[in-house]
């Protein structure tokens, strides 16, 4: 046995332990503190050479995952090769290998040239060693930590007993500061390391956030992969977990591009489509032990293939090859991972980014092929769409390209439709309204608001319809005037028969009810022709109209007939309202048509209060009542042409149904609004907005 006692052979003097103990604790305050482990290696070394005969000193740190002592430090002569990066070798050791046994089982070991004959680990060190006086002390802590050499001892063999002595006493306490040190070192590189990962994962979100395009999507993971893992190659299959199907959408150091992968994609399962299936990596060390992996190159010698994964489902796999043996490594995988995490947003983001702007070329595709005129905008009046019907109505020249994202108030300065957008977009509520968009052809124009985008502009030609609605105004007016002339000459003889003596009370009953209803026609005709002259466009003559009289002659007007029901009627305008601006007779009927209807639709002893009031620049008249009220399903129709509200309260009430939308377009002919709130049997309020003369 060549490997020396560890007990010692004499009994050491207390005075010796002593020496042993102080310079322990002088090791222990001199490089206890140090941390940074080369530096220590260096400071270990130099003093060792100071407190022993030691003139050489060597350090070496354990590298447990290869199995290595792994050179560190040296003080004192030069050898003639740097021993930076040299190793010894643990890995093949047998117990033959009297220096690697040593090392394991924590024996310290003179280094006589039969001792390094016997080591093929340390044979190669011959030399750079003094064999007569080399020693190796391996430092142990619980498991092996690093090892000392000593060569070079500059005194007699007696000393040299009692300097490895005194090493061997030293031992633990260097092992302790060595393992701290390299503990420290290691953490520090882990948390390198860790920085190193979050710096580039940061980076990598930055990236792959910013891009919606897929192909650069895959481009820039399978680089990112590269780069991490060093491999060779790379690729990128987009998997289909309905159809079972890989296809090759990218890929990155082949000969052959991703076309090509997927034509000479066999029947066979490969690694990435077991993975695809499984969702879980692979990694396969060595390739030629792989019978069922598909070669894109025959020069790859290791892979990794790994699930991207959305939402628990498997959407890609990325492959990775390289020339190396065993070239991947789990700390690889802890990072791909966390890239095919990104990876798996970014490629779905974009994948829907790409359906999204399919859809949005098919949409327009429509848009372009409707004779309706589309126009979008945002909600700072941008033009995001405009279609080919828009630029045909409103005379554009160009493309649509031509004019997105440019300003509608520049692009449509000249056109009617811009007060229409402008006072639709300030009032934030859209708009429904027409208008002659040209000398010509009159458009029907919804604005309406769309939270997502900002407003929708639609436009549909009505110019057919005016048309229509023309001539029947004229067929209507011209009827109606001829139907007045047969009924002047009924109501005419009616007059004659009641005049007659002979005439019994049965009969002069039936004449009257005929009068009665030669009455209502007349008032139906004169609806109708009314009507249809303000349909035709009559001409107002506007003038300062101060609503106290005008309101005064109608309620006077309409008296008789509240007196009748024993009626109370209000009135109440401030002495100071400002004139509005009107016609006076249409005003007039206005107002008579709505004070008749309170009376008309409210029960006897009911009230009607009428009140004017300044609203902003327009002045605001209620007309009040008590009566009947309307139904909110009933409200919404009011307005139309011949609509009359059925109810058994209403039926013995004649009228024709024209009067509120005679109202309205009158209204509507002085820039005004009419609404009103009502309650279904506790009478309503209609309001009438008028602007004021300026
Ligand atoms: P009509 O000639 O029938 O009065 P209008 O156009 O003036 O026609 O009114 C339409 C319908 O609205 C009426 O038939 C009536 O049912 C309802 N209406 C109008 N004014 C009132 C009111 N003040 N109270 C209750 N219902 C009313």
């Amino acid at each position: 046995m060549s490997t020396s006692d560890l007990q010692p052979s004499q009994p050491i003097k207390a005075e010796i332990r002593l020496r042993h103990l102080e310079t322990a604790a002088r090791a222990q305050q001199r490089l206890g503190k140090m941390l940074d482990l080369p530096l220590l290696m260096r400071e270990i070394t130099l003093f060792l050479v100071e407190t022993t005969g030691y003139q050489r000193v060597m350090c070496f740190v354990h590298d447990e995952a290869n199995h290595q002592l792994q050179f560190g430090a040296l003080f004192g002569t030069e050898p003639p090769k740097s021993l930076n990066h040299t190793f010894i070798s643990l890995l093949q050791q047998d117990q033959d290998d009297i220096f690697a046994h040593a090392m394991q089982e924590g024996q310290s070991l003179n280094l006589s040239e039969a001792v390094l004959e016997g080591s093929p680990s340390i044979q190669y060190m011959k030399p750079v060693l003094q064999p007569d006086n080399g020693f190796a002390l391996p430092l142990h802590q619980q498991r092996l930590v690093g090892m000392l050499l000593f060569d070079h001892h500059r005194s007699e063999p007696n000393h040299q007993k009692e300097d490895q002595e005194l090493l061997k006493a030293m031992s633990p306490t260097i092992g302790i500061i060595l393992e701290n040190a390299r503990v420290h070192s290691k953490t520090v590189q882990e948390l390198a390391a860790k920085m190193r990962e979050l710096y580039i994962l940061r980076q990598i979100d930055r990236e792959l956030n910013d891009n919606v395009q897929q192909d650069h999507v895959f481009s820039m993971t399978l680089d990112w992969a590269l780069r991490f893992t060093n491999a060779s190659a790379a690729s990128l299959a987009m998997y289909d977990e309905e159809s079972d199907q890989l296809r090759y959408v990218a890929n990155i150091g082949y000969k052959i591009d991703h076309e090509k992968m997927n034509e000479s994609q066999s029947s066979e399962i490969n690694t990435m489509h077991r993975v695809a299936r499984n969702g879980r990596a692979e990694i396969i060390p060595d390739l030629t032990l792989e019978y069922d992996a598909v070669r894109f190159s025959g020069q790859m010698q290791s892979q990794l293939s790994l699930p991207v994964m959305r939402e628990d489902r498997v959407i890609a796999v990325i492959g990775l090859e390289s020339k190396k043996l065993n070239a991947f490594t789990e700390e690889h995988l802890d990072f791909l991972d966390k890239l095919a995490a990104r990876a798996g947003v970014a490629i779905d983001n974009a994948r829907l980014f790409d359906q999204t702007a399919r859809e949005g070329e098919k949409l327009s595709g429509i848009l372009d092929n409707i004779a309706d005129v589309v126009i979008v905008l945002t909600h700072d009046g941008r033009i995001v769409l405009i279609n080919q019907s828009a630029l045909a109505a409103l005379h554009m020249y160009g493309t649509a390209d031509d004019y997105i994202g440019r300003p509608a108030s520049e692009v449509f300065e000249d056109s009617p439709l811009y007060e229409v957008v402008r006072k639709a977009v300030a009032s934030k509520e859209g708009m429904i309204t027409e208008i002659p968009l040209t000398a010509e052809r009159t458009f029907h124009i919804n604005i309406s608001p769309y939270a997502k985008v900002g407003w929708i502009v639609t436009l549909h030609d009505i110019t057919p319809l005016k048309e229509t609605d023309r001539l029947k105004s004229e067929l209507v007016a011209t009827v109606s005037h001829d139907l007045k002339q047969p009924l002047s000459v009924m109501h005419g003889y009616s007059d004659l028969l009641l005049m007659r003596p002979s005439l019994d009370t049965q009969s002069q009953n039936y004449t009257r009810m005929i009068q009665r209803s030669i009455q209502n026609m007349r008032t139906l005709i004169d609806d109708l022709l009314n009507l249809a002259r303000i349909e035709s466009g009559i001409q107002l003559l506007p003038q300062p109209v101060r609503m106290a009289s005008l309101l005064e002659e109608c309620v006077a007007n309409v008296q008789p007939s509240a007196d009748q029901k024993a009626m109370t009627m209000t009135m109440r305008v401030p002495e100071d309202l400002p004139p509005v601006k009107g016609d006076r007779s249409y005003l007039s009927q206005i107002f008579l048509n709505l004070i008749s209807n309170a009376v008309k639709y409210t029960p006897p002893e009911g009230k009607v209060n009428i009140w004017a009031e300044r609203h902003n620049d327009h002045v605001r008249i209620n007309v009040q009542d008590s009566g009947l009220g309307i139904s909110p399903e009933d409200q919404a129709r009011i307005f139309e042409r011949f609509y009359r509200v059925r109810r058994s309260e209403t039926e013995s009430i004649e009228g024709t149904g024209l009067g509120l939308s005679i109202v309205k377009r009158l209204i509507e002919l002085h820039n005004g609004q009419i609404g009103l709130s009502s309650q279904l049997n506790s009478g309503s309020t209609f309001y009438v907005l008028l602007p004021i003369y300026t």
